[in-house]
């Protein structure tokens, strides 16, 4: 009945589910990195002022003091989140203080890949609308400039129909965030058949800025294809090479960013 009731919730509430009730040891509001909260948001409201993310979407950050924590926030519309509304997750997806917040039922993307992957800082998951067609045709997402140039590495398919069958599509337990992972693999990004992609990082800027190219490069390859004939993408060798210089001036353009969704907050 508890679990027939859960669900009942989970669908009222959209993509999300109540957290476990089993009994927990409240953190303090103050273990959660101010710093990267503020990343976290101005991520989150940047995807969704560039039509990113929509309603749906969610921006996460390893946690600083403890690797097997993550930051992300309770379930809200990316365009609304706020510092206050940054939780602390385990690699299980528990919630390490929950209070009776919701939380995102497709956490175990973001936990999985932590578990997976220790070098990774941060998780962007998106329904990107540029994405969806190479999720679901033969036509491999490749870097046509070198904004996008991460994508150089590859960027491979995930169909969770493969191994789970008919679903719901979403990623909304331990198995299937760990079978996206493996897809992953070692690479920047993976797209989600039928669903969007996930972009991961060194650190948030750079997790949503990939996940801000991932959609413009897809864009642009769909209408260089269109134009007709060969397309000349960039190599593995240009990619690694771009994506460095990327790494170096991200604060140009995360600066920039920041001053359309948070003036007050731009430097
Ligand atoms: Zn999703």
């Amino acid at each position: 009945m508890a679990v027939t009731l859960r669900a009942l919730l989970a669908v009222c509430l959209g993509l999300s589910v109540l957290p476990p009730t089993r009994a927990q040891t409240p953190a303090p509001a103050s273990a959660i990195d101010a710093a990267l909260a503020e990343d976290i948001v101005i991520g989150s409201r940047v995807l969704a002022e560039f039509g990113v993310l929509d309603g749906f979407g969610h921006v996460s950050a390893r946690s600083p003091t403890n690797p097997n924590h993550f930051l992300m926030s309770r379930s809200l519309a990316p365009a609304l989140v706020t510092a206050d509304d940054i939780m602390e997750f385990d690699l299980d997806g528990n919630a390490v203080d929950a209070r009776g917040r919701s939380v995102f039922l497709e956490r175990f993307i973001h936990s999985e890949i932590y578990r997976a992957r220790p070098e990774v800082m941060s998780v962007v998951h998106t329904h990107s609308p540029g994405v969806i067609p190479f999720g679901v045709s033969k036509v491999p997402l490749q870097a046509m400039f070198h904004n996008a140039a991460f994508l150089a590495a590859g960027a491979p398919v995930w169909d969770i129909r493969k191994e789970f069958g008919e679903t719901n599509m979403l990623v909304s337990d331990p198995a299937r965030g760990k079978s996206l992972a493996q897809m992953l693999s070692d690479k920047w990004v993976v797209l989600m058949r039928g669903h969007g992609d996930v972009t991961v990082g060194p650190t948030v800027k750079m997790a949503v800025f990939r996940a801000y190219y991932t959609d413009v490069d897809a864009k642009l390859q769909s209408q260089a294809i269109a134009l007709g004939g060969d397309v000349n993408y960039l190599t593995p060798g240009e990619g690694a090479k771009a994506d460095a210089i990327n790494f170096a001036v991200i604060d140009r353009i995360w600066n920039l960013w920041k001053m359309r969704v948070a003036p007050g907050l731009a430097k």
